[in-house]
């Protein structure tokens, strides 16, 4: 007989799993959650079955090493991360894992979530970094997730999703949302041409906010690349002579940089110059 709190669990999970599949975090039936419930056990998501589709009565009752202790289904394929998350930060009580596409499609181009851009993701995530490629489902993927969860509570999965983890499950799960709309807002920023960031002194005033805000960081923000092994979550901002935000400039083009140019803006490149010298 599961406890009043484990039947509560078990529906929540099954909510999280809805709302994952209905803003198509997860597609066919990628994706896993899970909660530790006690000291000693891990409620999770069963294998092979869409996470839009879940009642209570799927999930599987695990203990810290993956032992199954309930459950007429199989753990999901992931729990090995998730049992590593739990390892690795006693604070963490839930992890969330999908594949959302815009966050992915950054993992794919191995392009971290790191600049200074929006304050809420500052102040709560700070940065979002990519773990290295795993195969999913093998050791290999805890040990790529071991490097950056002592400091991050989301980050993005080599060419395979996201992970996010939290003090509780919703908590866990509004920070996948929050990953998505971040790499909603930069592809089309990026896609307009330009990204204004926030300086560094401004980055470092909203991470003072944290505290203000309750937010319990595992990690300070720093901001320098060289600290990226360092127990930090590193931002990428730029310095600033007075405004608080500054044009795209962290990686301007070196003076001996290839630039590539259409036919048709070289044509006009040209013709403007013969223009003047006429
Ligand atoms: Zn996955």
């Amino acid at each position: 007989m599961s406890s009043r709190l484990e039947e509560k669990l078990r529906a929540d999970i099954v909510e999280i799993g809805r709302r994952l599949y209905a803003r198509g975090f997860c597609a066919s039936n990628d994706g896993n959650i899970s909660i530790r419930f006690s000291d000693s056990r891990v409620l999770t998501t069963p294998k092979s079955v869409s996470k839009g589709f879940m009642t209570p009565d799927m999930m599987v009752v695990v203990d810290l090493d993956g032992k199954k202790i309930s459950g007429d289904r199989e753990a999901s394929s992931e729990l090995l991360m998730h049992l590593e998350v739990y390892r690795q930060r006693p604070d963490i009580v839930a992890v969330v894992h999908a594949h959302p596409p815009i966050a992915t499609g950054f993992a794919v181009a191995g392009i971290p979530l790191d600049r200074a851009v929006l304050a809420e993701v500052l102040t709560t995530l700070g940065s979002i970094p990519i773990a290295e490629y795993a195969t999913p489902s093998t050791k290999e993927l805890p040990e790529a997730v071991r490097k950056y969860i002592k400091a991050h509570d989301g980050m993005l999965l080599a060419n395979h999703g996201a992970l996010t983890v939290g003090s509780d499950l919703f908590g866990a799960y509004y920070k996948m949302e929050t990953i998505e709309h971040f790499a909603k807002i930069s592809l089309v920023a990026r896609l307009l041409g330009r990204e204004n960031l926030i300086a560094r002194e401004e980055v470092l005033r909203l991470q003072e906010l944290r505290g203000s805000y309750g937010i319990k960081a595992p990690a300070p923000i720093c901001l320098d690349e060289t600290a990226a092994d360092a127990n930090c979550q590193v931002v990428q901002a730029p310095e600033s002579t007075g405004s608080r935000l500054v044009a795209d400039v962290i990686n301007p083009p070196r003076p001996d940089e290839e630039i590539r140019l259409t036919y048709r803006e070289l044509s006009a490149l040209l013709e403007d110059a013969i223009r003047s010298l006429r």
